[in-house]
């Protein structure tokens, strides 16, 4: 029987297995085969506080690891796949066994959200893509289009420009979601085309992405763009299918927390992207799980 298991290996997860484990709590870390979350979908962070300059994501990631390493926290590869919960326990059951705790913090994460047009599972592996850090060097000297205007569309954007001859940024609106710095930095890019107020119907290919078709939203017409790389980034959704509805979420997934990461059911609390709140940075995960295990702590305490 463990005090707490944390489910997830994002910087919320981590952070929660460092605060757990100095403060000395018999803590269990869940953690998938390629851990890292969501972060390392992107190459360098440059709004984490204290890297001037910025840091790479895996070294960020790698760092948070051995700080946990070096606490008596256990560290097990394994996937949740389902949990039964009584206020006695809570039994956690993945793929390598099953494991009993007084407490869990579920960090699980989200994932890039699809956008569901015509296309885009047909060429998945084949010209259609969610992740830049992965794919972009297979889009040297090629034609690329980015969906979406948030922070991933700007980043990923100007990171494959550095391979692609041309990359088209397709977003709904007139004004973008990303940070004003990244549009800046979109802007003055001469690879970057800003196709505004459009969307993309549908994706054109035989065996593999050949275009899209585009709609301009103001005037109704409609045109073709010749391209061999489609980059999705249009939002995110949780990884909480596998609570099977044992906690309340809003209507997408996501976990409802109050300020100190309580969930609906006592004794599990949750943090990081996996959680309705207002702003998905690496930064406030790292708050979050911080708040998450000291709460637990505050928790155990009160339920002795
Ligand atoms: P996001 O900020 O939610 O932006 C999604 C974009 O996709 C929006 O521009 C949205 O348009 C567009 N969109 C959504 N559904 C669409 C549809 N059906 N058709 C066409 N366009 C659609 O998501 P994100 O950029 O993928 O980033 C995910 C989260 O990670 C965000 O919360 C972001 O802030 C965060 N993030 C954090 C960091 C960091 O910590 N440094 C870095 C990157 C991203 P509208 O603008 O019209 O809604």
């Amino acid at each position: 029987m463990y005090d707490l298991i944390i489910i997830g290996a994002g910087p919320a997860g981590l952070t929660a297995a460092l605060y757990a484990g100095r403060a000395r709590l018999k803590t269990m870390f869940l953690e998938k085969i390629n851990p890292g979350g969501q972060i390392v979908l992107t190459r360098t962070i440059e709004n984490f506080p204290g890297f001037a300059g910025g840091v790479s994501t895996q070294e960020l990631i790698s760092s948070m690891r051995k700080q946990v390493e070096g606490l008596e926290v256990e560290i097990k590869i394994d996937e949740a796949a389902k949990i039964v919960y009584t206020a006695e326990v809570i039994k956690i059951y993945g793929s390598e066994g099953e494991y009993q705790t007084k407490s869990l913090i579920i960090a699980s994460g989200a994932l890039p959200k699809q956008l569901g047009i015509e296309g885009e599972n047909r060429f998945f592996g084949r010209g259609v893509s969610y992740c830049g850090t992965c794919d972009g060097p297979l889009f040297k000297d090629k034609e690329i289009v980015v969906i979406g205007g948030g922070d991933r569309a700007a980043e990923e954007a100007i990171f494959l420009s550095s391979y692609a001859k041309k990359v088209n940024i397709v977003h709904r609106r007139k004004i973008l979601r990303a940070s004003k710095i990244l549009e800046e930095r979109v802007r003055q890019n001469p690879k970057i085309n800003l196709v505004l107020d459009s969307i993309v119907e549908w994706i054109i290919g035989k065996d593999k992405v050949e275009g899209v078709r585009i709609k301009n939203l103001k005037t109704g017409s409609v045109t073709n763009l010749s391209c061999q790389g489609v980059f999705i980034f249009v939002g995110i959704k949780p990884n909480t299918a596998f609570l099977n509805n044992l906690l309340e979420t809003d209507e997408t997934g996501f976990i409802i927390t109050d300020q100190e990461m309580k969930t609906s059911k006592e004794g599990i609390f949750a943090c990081g992207d996996c959680r309705k709140k207002s702003l998905y940075q690496v930064i406030t995960a790292c708050g979050e799980g911080a708040v998450a295990a000291d709460s637990v702590y505050k928790y155990l305490i009160t339920k002795k």
